[in-house]
């Protein structure tokens, strides 16, 4: 068999085992063969009827002597099977396998690797897992486990993929034998043996880095045939202005309130020049909540302004977009220009003579393509989806695209999945910013929070944001993640808050209604305002100094910090409490957050304890499918980088046309995903 061959060829497979493969999105030879464990147990001990010991954990084979079968009288049932190995006798105890007796019977061979445990004064061996033979595929050796998937054991998928490996399939190198060389990388045949059959660790970890290289250096090539294809479109006109024009841009710098920080004047520069280069710019601008993107945003647009260019500003939320609407015409007004709001509750006089149209999705509904259109602006962007970008850009002539985004994307991440887009950083907070205090609240201080809470509000007028906890893993809203919020409200409106007022706010009301809770809130006329998690409340409002969040072990570190960070915004003192759902066991992660309030230590933080698809923003994104790489090894990141640069340009594709072909799906997959 080939690795691109159907699984309906698979040898000794009925119909319904294929059907359940396909379900499980198993479709070739190559899905199944490249499925990895999740992990390894050792059972490779020889455990000897003569020395057994409790606790020993290994495999012990022989041929089976007696076997019965009890029943007791918590409905467990027993089955015993005595096993005679080549020095004496062992008592094998299996549980709740009615039907195992069947096949294990008297004089067969049996092999069974588990753990040695004493009942009383008799020594047992219980087994996880058996076959009726010497040790062969399930005992005996490092034996993989396999993730669940649906209506498939372990077992199963275990002997499927021990098929395919005992029947010759024909497993070709596709990769150029000089990167094989230069990396010293396993050869492919063998890797995928190592991760299913590994003689000891260090294969395992062999195989790993060879597929984990694989996995990245094709998400590098993919990356930088976007990249191609970009700067191949995108001769531009260099954008310039006059002298005159530069003593206006950099009067407005003098005149704001504050002077830029270093990071932010470096931002500014690498956008300038990239849009005096003449080529298109992709800058991807990355910044902590609070670091300053705005303005930065600002100056570009005027700069574009003085160019003789329009330009679309496109926020997640109507309120975010109203929000960014009034701050630029605070700054913009003065000098004549014209600004104009586009969302959905907002009407557009359609007449095209702003000069900086600012909105929502409506911008993609309600704008027409116009060539004057330069540059775009996508804020806040948590999703990080090629095509998107690709539908805004339509809006003008190949505009150049700023995108920002608050969540904190680490490096090793950036240089291989944003390997398209330039990237841009504010590291720096402006001075002066006071640190949020954060603290993780244990069940028997829970009540105490609740009244220090109460006075906060009475005494100090405080507002409280409390956020209910994500259902799923997904970043849309569940029916669930709404109850969950609704009865939170309910209980707090009840039972700790009745004297104050308390709202609630969720993503599946409509955006009229949300906005009413909103601007109620931001007036100071709601005390508490209990919401899910996905409601954007990237409003400013400095009167609310204090941050609940139900559930907290539920997220992401990284949007942690981003619903952290809707506080701390005024001259308080601001709070931030977590409230885990169990505070018994300690919790790695939160108690990690509470120490620290850099974006970035916390998103690598969470990289490497969870991986990439904990990352906020990139659940859904394809480039996160990833089994054999963590994303965190920045020396692998940089060896597939020059891996890809070589390909490119000494590499016809017809030369590695498999490779290439993995490379062809995983784009096409990359956009459906969008
Ligand atoms: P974000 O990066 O989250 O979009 P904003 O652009 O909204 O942050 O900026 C947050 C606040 O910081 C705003 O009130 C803004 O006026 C202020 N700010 C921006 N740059 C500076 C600076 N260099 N010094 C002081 N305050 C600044
Ligand atoms: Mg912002």
């Amino acid at each position: 068999m080939l690795l691109s061959d159907n699984l309906s060829l698979l040898p000794r497979t009925s119909s319904v085992t294929i059907k359940k493969l396909k379900s499980a999105g198993l479709e070739t030879v190559r899905d199944l063969l490249l499925l990895k464990p999740n992990r390894y147990e050792d059972y490779r001990v020889k455990i000897i009827s003569t020395t057994l010991t409790d606790g020993a954990k290994g495999t012990c084979s022989g041929i089976v002597e007696t076997t019965k079968q009890l029943f007791t009288k918590s409905r467990i049932t027993i089955q015993q099977v005595t096993l005679r190995d080549e020095f004496g006798l062992i008592t094998v105890q299996f549980f709740n396998q009615r039907y195992l007796l069947k096949t294990v019977q008297v004089g067969t061979k049996l092999s069974c690797s588990g753990v040695v445990k004493r009942f009383g004064t008799k020594l047992l061996f219980i087994p996880t897992h058996y076959e009726l033979c010497a040790p062969h595929i399930h005992t005996g050796r490092l034996l993989p486990i396999y993730p669940e998937l649906k209506g498939l054991s372990t077992r199963l998928i275990r002997e499927k993929i021990h098929i395919l490996l005992e029947s010759a399939t024909d497993i070709k190198e596709h990769l150029p034998i000089e990167i094989i060389q230069r990396y010293s990388l396993l050869p492919l045949h063998t890797a995928i043996s190592y991760i299913h059959r590994p003689l000891n660790e260090e294969s395992i970890i062999k195989a790993t880095h060879r597929l984990g290289f694989e996995e990245l250096l094709k998400i590098q090539i993919a990356t930088r045939k976007l990249r191609n294809h970009w700067n191949s479109l995108s001769k531009k006109v260099p954008i310039s202005i006059s002298n005159e024009d530069t003593i206006k841009f950099n009067s407005l710098i003098q005149s704001l309130p504050f002077t830029l920080t270093p990071d932010q004047e470096k931002s500014l520069l690498e956008i300038k020049n990239d849009l005096m280069s003449g080529r298109r710019m992709n800058r991807f601008l990355q910044g902590d909540v609070g670091s300053g993107k705005t303005i930065v945003s600002l100056l570009t647009s005027y700069y574009m302004y003085l160019s003789g260019n329009k330009t679309l500003y496109m926020a997640p939320t109507e309120i975010l977009a109203e929000q960014q609407y009034n701050s630029f015409l605070q700054l913009l007004k003065p000098l004549d220009i014209k600004i104009e709001l586009i969302t959905g509750s907002h009407s557009y006089t359609k007449s095209m003579n702003a000069d900086i149209y600012i909105g929502t999705h409506a911008l993609l509904t309600q704008i027409t393509r116009s060539s004057d259109i330069g540059l775009i602006i996508i804020d806040e962007q948590h999703r990080f989806g090629v095509k998107q970008r690709a539908l805004l850009s339509q809006k003008g002539n190949q505009p150049h695209l700023l995108t920002m985004t608050a969540t904190p994307i680490p490096r090793t991440v950036a240089l291989t999945v944003l390997g398209d887009l330039d990237m841009s950083v504010i590291e720096t907070l402006p001075q002066g910013r006071k640190v949020i205090k954060t603290i993780l609240v244990t069940d028997t201080k829970r009540k105490d929070a609740y009244t220090w809470m109460n006075d906060q509000i009475t005494n100090n007028k405080t507002q409280i944001f409390v956020v209910c906890p994500l259902i799923e893993g997904s970043q849309s809203e569940t029916l669930q993640s709404v109850k969950s919020a609704t009865t939170e409200y309910e209980r707090l409106k009840k039972d700790v808050f009745p004297s104050q007022s308390v709202a609630l706010l969720h993503g599946k009301m409509n955006s009229k209604d949300k906005s009413v809770i909103l601007n109620t809130f931001s007036k100071g006329l709601i005390s508490v305002l209990v919401s899910t998690s996905v409601v954007e409340v990237g409003i400013d409002i400095p009167n609310a100094t204090i941050m609940c969040i139900e559930g907290a072990e539920r997220f992401g570190l990284a949007q942690l910090h981003q619903l952290r960070g809707r506080v701390g915004r005024g001259a308080r003192q601001s709070y931030c409490l977590l409230f885990p759902t169990n505070t018994q066991v300690r919790n790695e992660r939160l108690e990690f957050f509470t120490h620290h309030n850099n974006g970035m230590e916390l998103a690598e933080f969470d990289l490497k304890k969870r991986g990439p698809g904990s990352l906020y923003g990139f659940q859904q994104h394809g480039y996160m499918d990833v089994q054999f790489t963590t994303l965190s090894d920045m020396k692998m990141i940089s060896d597939t980088q020059l891996a890809a640069d070589y390909l490119i340009t000494a590499w016809k594709e017809s030369d590695y046309p498999e490779f290439y072909k993995t490379v062809i799906s995983f784009q096409k997959e990359l956009v459906a995903k969008d």
